[in-house]
């Protein structure tokens, strides 16, 4: 689905980022995966096996540091990535009242302005050197429909779904593409936390039962990338387990 393709995914040292590293290298992609936390990136890239891989350092709040990565994958692979797919996020939850603006920024900078710098830059390249391609933004269902603790998050998710279809409709003819995808409550690093009395209050919500696995939005990720979906931009789709219908 991805033979030839070359893929930088941010985010890719863990959760749906590390999954959609391995879908998208199961598929044929080479791969930059891109995460604040080298260690965990490279350990990515040599899970997937191949020298054509790799791990980089990135902190997508920075436009100094998403530059050097778009610069530095196309004099190593000679071509920009066709493919991007922005997994890098944070949650810092608090109850509204108490927020603190720092609190309320950290998640708008890492999930909204980091999806804004990675999409700028990484289109601005592919435009370059004419190759069309396909972005792909991990927001999240609760841009929708909100979470008690969460006003930074769900601010920040909503804001990721307005932006790629603006991105869709400007990138559009220029052949790129831009999705969002919405999951719903997947099991990574990032709701480990989660207490066990707010899990009991949250299955009963999941049609399906049970929280959804790393690899079951990977595989979207790696559709939405992919030509098979050359019809579809600015579009959102869930992968909730049909949470909350
Ligand atoms: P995760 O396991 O915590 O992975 C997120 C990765 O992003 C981590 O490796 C993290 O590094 C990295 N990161 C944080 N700040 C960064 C920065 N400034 N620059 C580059 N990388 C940075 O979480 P996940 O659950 O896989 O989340 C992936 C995406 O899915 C996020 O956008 C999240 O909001 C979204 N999402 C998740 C769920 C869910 O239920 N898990 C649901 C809806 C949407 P550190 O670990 O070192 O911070």
């Amino acid at each position: 689905m991805l033979t030839g393709k070359l893929a930088l995914v941010t985010g890719g040292g863990s959760g749906i980022g590390r999954a959609v590293c391995q879908v998208m290298a199961r598929e044929g992609a080479r791969i930059v995966a891109a995460d604040i936390n080298e260690a965990s990136a490279k350990e990515t890239a040599a899970m997937l096996g191949g020298a054509e891989h790799v791990g980089v350092p990135m902190d997508v709040t920075s436009e100094e540091s998403v530059a050097a990565v778009v610069s530095g994958v196309r004099e190593k692979f000679g071509s920009p990535a066709s493919c991007v797919v922005n997994c890098a996020g944070i949650t810092k939850d608090c109850f509204l009242r108490d927020m603190s603006v720092e609190t309320f920024m950290q998640v708008i900078d890492v999930n909204l302005k980091g999806t804004f710098l990675i999409t700028r830059l990484t289109a601005n390249a592919m435009i370059d050197a004419k190759v069309g391609g396909s972005i792909v933004n991990i927001a999240s269902i609760v841009g929708k429909g909100g979470n008690i603790g969460q006003c930074n998050y769900t601010a920040s998710k909503a804001g990721v779904e307005g932006f790629t279809r603006t991105a869709a409709k400007e990138l559009g003819r220029k052949g790129i593409r831009c999705n969002a995808i919405l999951p719903g409550f997947i099991d990574t690093p990032m709701v480990s936390y989660v207490p066990d009395k707010v899990m009991e209050k949250l299955l009963p919500l999941i049609v399906l039962g049970r929280p959804g696995r790393p690899e079951e939005v990977a595989e979207l990720a790696a559709f939405l990338a992919s030509e098979r979906a050359s019809y579809m931009t600015g579009a959102s789709v869930e992968v909730t387990g049909g949470y909350g219908m």
